[in-house]
């Protein structure tokens, strides 16, 4: 069994990346192999001290056997890695070069960055992963399920050593890659070279890539948004395709490139059992529509749903156009929501939705016809009955004649656009492969 190299909380809000720091810890440890793909591993999205997307990164080495396969390039170098490795055991000397790289490329500065490591002889138990992934883990938790399996470093109060364990508890059920390209150095904070129109193309050129190009709002969704190393990342099923994805975009050329294995994209994170919802958890929960939607201030749009007891369903302003399908519900529709608990408000913020059964939305339509001469009949005050002018015969409100509205949404399944998906959330296009 490989050794798993885990690492967390390395990232500022601002700053770094916590992938780049996989590229310098691959090169630092040259001399043994990448067994497997390196892993970026993204854990609970709704941990209210998370770094930008909590994500936390394992590496698996040893000594490779048998035939490499290529993952990556760095300054001008292939990356291989192998299937298989033979048996490594942890050491302090691997430990030491893994924590100069944490100490040179972490955001210590950062009052919120408290990076750790983990270096095991095997990975931890899979609930780790899973208790990471949807909920809360403290850090003694964390430490238990390492025990007697390695070493560990920390820096500051050390929370990284969470997310470090987690991500080396992870036995992929589902998985997706990403191919991450860094920029030259002397690039960093500069405007990305990458033309839209390539963007736009990813999807037809490479079927199994997800996630590019967000033609609601005409937006590349692969670049990042701050002045970080990273050039641009490519999501997809097949790792194969990726290399391939990114060199037809032209443009910048990337320093250096790697092929992740990651959680991305798979769900991971939603309780499959709606009972064990707590505050930061992620469930799926399916109800009905009490109320008719409304716009609040600031553009977020809210809906109570009955589930146990009624709560708050908010689909946010970043969203955008997802919104439009949240203000066409009605009273009485059946829905499943995907969506993490808050507390305060008590509410659910909206990932997706899927309209299982639309209810009739009935408008009055006039006044009936009177029941002994057929004339129509006329209204005699709010909440008495209809009468008849001509031969005086009364018919209840309830005879009203109504119409059905035609409604502005169909069954089926919607998501927000690219652009304000989270890293872990199941894109719908991903749903054949794995349904
Ligand atoms: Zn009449």
């Amino acid at each position: 069994m490989p050794l798993y190299l885990g690492v967390d909380d390395t990232d500022s809000l601002r700053g770094m990346c916590t992938t780049f720091l996989a590229t310098e810890l691959v090169r630092a440890l040259s001399e043994w192999d990448l067994i497997g793909y390196p892993r970026l591993v993204r854990l609970n999205p709704n941990i209210p001290w998370k770094t930008r997307g909590n994500g936390a990164i394992c590496l698996r080495i040893g000594k490779g056997r048998g035939a490499g396969f290529r993952v990556g390039s760095i300054d001008g170098g292939d990356v291989f890695a192998y299937e298989r490795g033979t048996e490594t055991a942890p050491s302090e000397g691997i430990a030491a070069i893994a924590a100069r790289v944490v100490e040179r490329w972490s955001a210590l500065e950062d009052p919120t960055t408290n990076p750790g490591l983990v270096l095991l002889r095997k990975p931890p138990p899979p609930g780790l992963y899973w208790r990471a992934v949807r909920d809360v883990v403290r850090k003694r938790d964390a430490l238990r399920a390492i025990r007697g399996l390695g070493l560990r470093r920390e820096w500051k109060n050390g929370r990284g050593v969470i997310g470090a364990a987690a991500a080396a508890a992870w036995r992929p059920r589902d998985r997706t890659y990403e191919v991450l390209a860094y920029r030259e150095p002397s690039r960093w904070g500069t405007p990305r070279e990458i033309s839209a129109t390539s963007v736009r193309g990813l999807d037809a050129r490479f079927p199994s890539t997800f996630n590019n190009y967000d033609p609601d709002d005409d937006r590349v969704v692969i670049t990042p948004r701050t002045p970080c190393p990273v050039l641009c990342g490519i999501r997809g099923d097949d790792p194969q395709e990726l290399p391939a994805a990114l060199a037809s975009l032209g443009g910048e050329r990337p320093a250096r490139w790697l092929v992740f294995e990651t959680n991305q994209g798979t769900d991971d994170h939603v309780l499959r059992d709606p009972r064990a919802a707590r505050p930061w958890t992620t469930i799926q929960v399916s109800g009905t529509v009490l109320r008719e939607p409304r716009t609040l201030p600031g553009g977020h749009v809210v809906f109570p749903l009955r589930w146990r007891e009624p709560i708050d369903v908010l689909a946010y302003e970043p969203s955008k156009g997802f919104r439009a399908v949240v203000r066409a519900l009605a009273a009485g529709d059946s829905v499943r929501v995907v969506g993490a608990i808050r507390t305060t408000p008590r509410s659910l913020n909206l990932e997706k939705i899927e309209v299982l059964r639309l209810a009739p939305v009935l408008r009055p339509a006039g006044n009936p016809p009177c029941t002994a001469c057929g004339r129509r009949m006329k209204s005699s005050g709010r909440g008495a009955p209809y009468r008849c002018r001509r031969c005086g015969t009364t018919r209840p409100r309830s005879d009203a004649v109504l119409l059905e509205s035609p409604r502005q949404i169909a069954p089926g399944r919607y998501e927000p656009p690219v652009g304000s998906r989270r890293h872990i959330a199941m894109p719908l296009k991903r749903l054949p492969r794995t349904r």
